[in-house]
């Protein structure tokens, strides 16, 4: 049974009345699955729809439509003690865990907090498995006593771990959790985020809008664009050869480390995307990535494109994905 199955998932938001009336898809027919102890890559824009995706899984959206199921149980339908076993199961970590922490409280009370809501009660059972926490992030136990204003961007994410860990999960949710570090201490939190997950087989669903970080720590990746997956896959497969222009123009955009260390490489070409990514409230006519899109033909702006099988193991949402492939 996979650890988390999401089928047909959509989330919209509604906004005004009669004429004004607006609906912003912000997830539109998702389906995706992990399994336990897996990492999996969700990757676009702002815009894209990643972020509502996972807070939707953490049940913080109501969805419109689909499921959601963790470890075969419906979502939708937890409460009580079982919904209470679901949020232990389940965490977050953000960009920036300074925004979820109290500046007036000490790292150890943060912490503690959540050992309490989930029931270590006694203060000095909790005050030892704060240390105990910290250590595992890579933290001496005694900057329990400090306050967030304290740390550095990379010792903060390595306390939102620490929180994050503090309830036992199986499931992080991880939403851009490097893209405000330098990259020495990107390489150091992912690092972290991997030796994690050897020693407690935890799954990440990492979400991200860059693409070389998802490389280093995920098998696969999803992508994501106006809402709707465009391409999923295996990341090699992915990077290697992506079966949907808009992965294409991601990837021309990520460093190319190989062309650096060999001069005689010829360098990437960089696809630069045109404008920005439309609403979703106004999404465009057949291929929702026409408009930006730079192999699009005539039947792109009247025709959707299905997600579908182009390989083992792939999917794409792009009318010309077998050639994209051959
Ligand atoms: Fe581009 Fe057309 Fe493929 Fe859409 S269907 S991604 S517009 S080529």
């Amino acid at each position: 049974m996979p650890l988390l199955e999401i089928e047909n998932l959509s989330v919209q938001f509604v906004s005004g009345q009669g004429r004004r009336r607006r609906v912003l898809r912000a997830v539109e027919q998702v389906s995706l699955s992990m399994e336990e102890g897996e990492s999996l890559g969700v990757v676009g824009e702002s815009g894209s729809g990643k972020t509502t995706l996972g807070r939707a899984i953490l049940k913080l959206w109501k969805p419109a439509g689909g499921a959601i199921r963790f470890r075969g149980e419906d979502v939708a339908g937890l409460a009580g003690a079982r919904l209470a076993a679901f949020r232990r199961q389940v965490q977050m970590i953000f960009q920036d865990p300074f925004d979820s922490l109290n500046p007036r409280m000490s790292i150890g009370t943060a912490i503690g907090e959540v050992l309490a809501i989930h029931g270590l009660r006694g203060k000095a059972e909790r005050a030892a498995r704060v240390a105990e926490l910290l250590q595992l992030v890579g933290l001496p136990g005694d900057y329990a006593e400090r306050y967030p204003h304290e740390f550095s961007g990379g010792q903060r994410q390595r306390i939102g771990m620490a929180r994050a860990l503090a309830t036992g999960p199986k499931l992080i949710i991880a939403d851009e959790p490097v893209s405000a570090l330098d990259v020495s201490v990107q390489a150091q939190i992912i690092n972290l985020m991997r030796r994690l997950q050897a020693d407690r087989g935890i799954a990440y669903l990492f979400i991200a809008h860059d693409l070389a970080v998802v490389r280093t720590l995920c098998a696969r990746v999803v992508v994501m664009y106006l809402g709707r997956v465009v391409e999923s896959g295996p990341t090699g497969a992915l990077f290697e050869n992506p079966a949907h222009p808009y992965t294409e123009a991601l990837l021309s955009a990520v460093p190319d480390v190989d062309a650096d260390l060999d001069p005689g490489l010829a360098p990437k070409r960089r696809i630069v995307l045109k404008g920005d990514v439309p609403s979703a409230t106004d999404v465009p006519r057949g291929c929702p990535f026409h408009p930006r899109c730079h192999r699009a033909q005539a039947v792109c702006a009247e025709k959707i494109p299905p997600l579908r099988n182009v390989a083992e193991g792939r999917c794409s949402a792009c009318h010309f994905a077998e050639e994209l492939l051959a």
